[in-house]
């Protein structure tokens, strides 16, 4: 389906005179001999990504990583000269750099490593016999991993589509081994289930209280873990597990990450709620010059305060990498029925009572209240995880009090997820300038699952509500959330444009919003949740030559198609990074 493409003659001819300014200032101070554009893209669809409705170049020229030219081809022509890489796109699409609005990279490497416990498309851990038989393959074929870190790990089992409809067990585990520790992390990220060897070394047992904000599942008798645990029951020994890889291991898992991103296309990612350790990982490897794409890390303000103290943030990357502000948790997730919702869950928890709500991850409102004075006073954007609309209203009251105190300023606060976000919410969130960054991947991963069983249909049918942000006039930015989802920026497009559910059910017809403006929320919107927008997220003279090769236009297949779109060639500061062949 075609979208009206408007000309872009006065786009063109503000640009070729901002690149020949640029041109002639560059031509002054570099030897006669220097290579004008090292790289001219031409013969494709370049969509630039700047401004309101879509805007096409013939040609981009790139020179000393930057942008230098955009328009028409003859102009990128007048920057040729014999040693300039002519790069015919052959009808191919060349979109900026893709912009991660939130993911955790390095757990992203870490489940790239670990047994690939997701379902279908992504996996084929469809029952739990199928999930034990991986994991007793992924046994057989890591020996020398599993000696090292001592445990058999698991990632991305999700209790919603296995066939069971139920979390693996630890006597469930227990079949795979009852020597070696296992744990199995929900694709949530924010569950996890054990065997029993894995609840001895974690100190679980029927004396163990629930920790604040998370709890420890037990067996009929009320008593007995049963080896599920969710939220604090799960991180604090999860914490443990990873802090035991040595430092080797950690750099190998953080570089498989970045990896796997620029595979989808992204030219920068976000390192969510890293802990002190993860952060100075990648900061070693960005010493040592080992980073291809940017890193920007959010390391967790409650577990790491006394380290955001020390480190602060930056504003710009030194060898691709900088502390960019502070991550905070304000609860769970829907799928795993722990975002903390003002209305209760349509089917409760086993366990629970009828009018379970979820429930907050930093119960006390002070305690919020003091973390986010904290980032205002230090100037740390807050990047907070809210899933539901209780969690919502906590976030936005805590904002609105900081504000009070410290003054309105540019921060940019991101709601991460924002998933069930009411209209009034949204209305709040406009006027304290809060980023909505939407997840509407959920609609396809458990867009079924929400309407049936955890949120009910009036409210599945406007999660991540994208539509109703836009008639107010917010921008948005959209997300993976990678390892939660894998890292595809296609997949993000392809759910923000249809909102279908594995079933095939369109969720929340009206949330649809166009092709572009799904792009514009994994590039030039993204760029600006980053405060980064001088500097990428639209193809534009003077920016970063931040680049990605499709197969085709995501503009100009059929929407229901999108999915099928392959990235190509990722470019970072116009070298490239990843390339399909
Ligand atoms: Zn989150
Ligand atoms: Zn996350």
């Amino acid at each position: 389906m075609l979208r009206d493409i408007k000309p872009y003659p006065l786009v063109l001819k503000n640009c070729l005179i901002a690149g020949m300014t640029i041109f002639s200032s560059l031509a002054l101070s570099q030897p006669a001999t220097a290579p004008r554009a090292e790289a001219i893209y031409f013969g494709g669809n370049i969509l630039t990504m700047a401004g309101d409705t879509p805007r096409y170049a013939e040609a981009v020229a790139i020179r000393n990583g930057k942008i230098i030219n955009v328009g028409s081809k003859a102009a990128a022509l007048q920057l040729r000269d014999e040693r300039t890489r002519m790069v015919d796109l052959a009808g191919k699409t060349l979109l900026p750099g893709f912009i991660d609005a939130h993911g955790h990279t390095w757990m992203t490497g870490f489940q790239k490593l670990s047994a690939n416990l997701l379902p279908p498309p992504d996996g084929q851990a469809s029952d739990i016999p199928t999930l034990l038989s991986l994991l007793k393959e992924w046994q057989s074929k890591n020996p020398v991993a599993i000696d090292k870190v001592g445990w058999i790990i698991g990632f991305g089992y999700d209790d919603s589509q296995l066939a069971e409809k139920r979390h693996p067990t630890a006597a469930d585990l227990d079949q795979v081994s009852t020597e070696i520790p296992i744990v199995i992390i929900h694709q949530s990220s924010h569950l996890a289930s054990m065997n029993h060897k894995a609840l001895e070394l974690a100190g679980i047992t029927a004396a163990s209280p629930n920790p604040a904000g998370g709890v420890i599942r037990r067996l009929a008798d009320g008593r007995t873990p049963d080896g599920v645990l969710e939220e604090m029951a799960f991180f604090a020994p999860m914490f443990k597990v990873l802090a035991s890889f040595d430092q080797n291991a950690s750099e190998k898992i953080a570089l498989a990450g970045a990896d796997y991103y620029a595979q989808f296309g992204f030219t920068t990612a976000q390192e969510g709620r890293a802990s002190k350790q993860i952060t100075q990982t990648w900061h070693k490897l960005a010493d040592e010059g080992k980073l291809k794409i940017d890193i920007a890390a959010y390391p967790d303000l409650q577990a790491e305060s006394t380290f955001m103290s020390e480190a602060g943030t930056k504003k710009t990357y030194r060898n691709h990498f900088r502390i960019a502000g502070v991550k905070l948790s304000l609860d769970g997730s829907p799928q795993g029925k722990t975002a903390w919702l003002s209305e209760p869950y349509v089917h409760v928890p086993p366990g629970q009572p009828a009018d379970y709500r979820g429930y907050p991850a930093i119960p006390k409102s002070d305690d919020l209240q003091s973390l986010v004075n904290q980032a205002f006073n230090n100037n740390w954007q807050v990047l907070a995880h809210t899933n539901g609309d209780a969690a919502a209203d906590a976030l936005i009251n805590a904002v609105a009090k900081a504000e009070k105190r410290y003054g309105k300023g540019d921060r940019r606060t991101v709601m991460i997820h924002a998933q069930t976000v009411r209209e009034d919410q949204l209305d709040r969130m406009k006027q304290l300038g809060i980023v909505p960054s939407f997840f509407s991947m959920h609609t396809y991963y458990w867009g079924d699952w929400h309407r049936d069983e955890t949120l009910g249909k009036d409210r599945a049918l406007r999660i991540s509500p994208t539509q109703s942000a836009l008639k107010r006039g917010m921008w948005f930015t959209e997300h993976h959330d990678a390892p939660v989802a894998l890292p595809s920026s296609i997949m993000i497009l392809h759910t923000t444009v249809n909102r279908t559910t594995r079933s095939g059910a369109v969720l929340g017809e009206d949330q649809r919003v166009s092709p572009y403006i799904a792009l514009k929320s994994i590039t030039d919107w993204a760029s600006r949740q980053y405060f980064e927008e001088k500097s990428k997220g639209t193809i534009s003279v003077g920016k970063l030559a931040d680049l990605v090769i499709l197969d085709k236009d995501p503009l100009k297949v059929d929407p229901a198609t999108i999915r099928d779109i392959k990235v190509l060639e990722t470019i970072k500061e116009g070298k490239t990074i990843f390339s399909q062949n």
